[in-house]
């Protein structure tokens, strides 16, 4: 069978201080496995600047000069991880057969490449990159991604354990994941809706090599609540039952008050009706709240924005390097 050509998409914010350590790494890996015949040397590894406030996108572009096998793209600003991983695997679609979307700190072993693509050539289009313990996290981040992980499960939420971006993608199953037309994105939540066939690959996770995690706990929470709010209804189901209940019972408690009227026994109604009343509002608050939720994805959806934009692509600047650098392509 003739070897694929790999795309390696690598998203990238504010990364000076990790990328000069981890791209030689990354090349080498790639070197590696076009000298043993199992990717082809049109492969590259794909930068994904996302809009970095610091030196990033030079070095990404050095990189581009230094070597074929690495080039760059660069969003018009800061999107986040996701929409910046998935302008990457957009961007190489047309250009490789297979994807493997890897985070640029290092922190994921990138020896189990080459199990990913071998299990490609065994006829998966889907592989997940699955981390066999998580020894390295703190005690909070593993605790909350343990309760992440199962409260989407019980959402109905199909998502693979422990499995974050580090993933191999066929050109078929990008070709698929490009009619998902949704802005909030949550990439290990709809993969698996994408289908075909799909197997894991272990590995473990190590610390980061340099600088800190984008991923404090406000991105975290943000992440997950995404990650619900797009992928399940359930919560507004739940809403709707918890609402039938606390106005059933509400209802059993106006008719005892009533009676206690009638007989005379209500005088000290006080500490009930308070707590009556602060019950109520709380629930219809966070009724209000999931529901706001849901409204505001419409609304975001509705508007239909372009997912990312990208603004540079260090090969563009090799062909026309006089052309004004403020030319935007926008892409959907
Ligand atoms: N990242 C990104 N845009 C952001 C935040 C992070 O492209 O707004 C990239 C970051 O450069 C890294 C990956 O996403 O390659 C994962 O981020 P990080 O390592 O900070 O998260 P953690 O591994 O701690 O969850
Ligand atoms: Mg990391």
């Amino acid at each position: 069978m003739e070897c694929a050509t790999l795309f390696i998409v690598i998203p990238c914010y504010n990364e000076e201080a990790v990328l000069p350590l981890t791209a030689p790494l990354f090349l080498e890996n790639l070197q590696k496995m076009i000298r043993s015949g199992l990717v082809s040397d049109e492969s590259r590894i794909l930068f994904v600047d996302d809009g970095s406030r610091d030196a990033t996108w030079e070095l990404i572009r050095r990189f581009a000069k230094q070597d074929r096998h690495m080039a760059g793209i660069r969003q018009s600003r800061n999107r986040g991880h996701q929409n910046a991983v998935l302008a990457g695997l957009m961007e190489a679609r047309d250009r490789c057969d297979i994807t493997i979307s890897i985070d640029c700190d290092g922190q994921d072993d990138m020896a189990a490449m080459t199990e990913m693509v071998q299990a490609y050539y065994d006829g998966c289009d889907v592989v997940y990159g699955v981390r066999n313990s998580r020894d390295t996290d703190t005690f909070f981040k593993r605790f909350s991604a343990e309760c992440f992980y199962r409260l989407l499960n019980w959402l109905g939420v199909e998502c693979v354990y422990n499995h974050a971006d580090y993933r191999l993608l066929s050109k078929r199953a990008l070709a698929a994941l490009a009619q998902f037309k949704e802005v909030n994105l949550f990439l290990r939540g709809m993969v698996p809706l994408v289908g075909f066939k799909s197997t894991s690959v272990y590995y473990r996770r190590s610390e980061r090599r340099s600088g800190s995690s984008h991923y404090p706990l406000s991105k975290m929470i943000s992440l997950a609540l995404d990650g619900i709010t797009s992928l399940s209804i359930r919560p507004i189901r739940l809403i709707s039952g918890m609402g039938f209940t606390v106005s059933t019972l509400s209802f059993c408690g106006i008719m005892y008050s009533l009676v206690s009227w009638i007989l005379g026994r209500a005088i000290s109604g006080w500490t009930s009706t308070v707590c009556i009343l602060c019950f109520i509002s709380g629930v219809q608050l966070l009724s209000l709240g999931m529901i706001g939720e849901y409204v505001g994805k419409i609304y975001l959806e509705t508007k239909e924005r372009p997912r990312y934009i990208i603004s540079d692509r260090t090969w563009e600047e090799e062909t026309h390097a006089k052309k004004t650098p403020s030319a935007k392509e926008m892409e959907n």
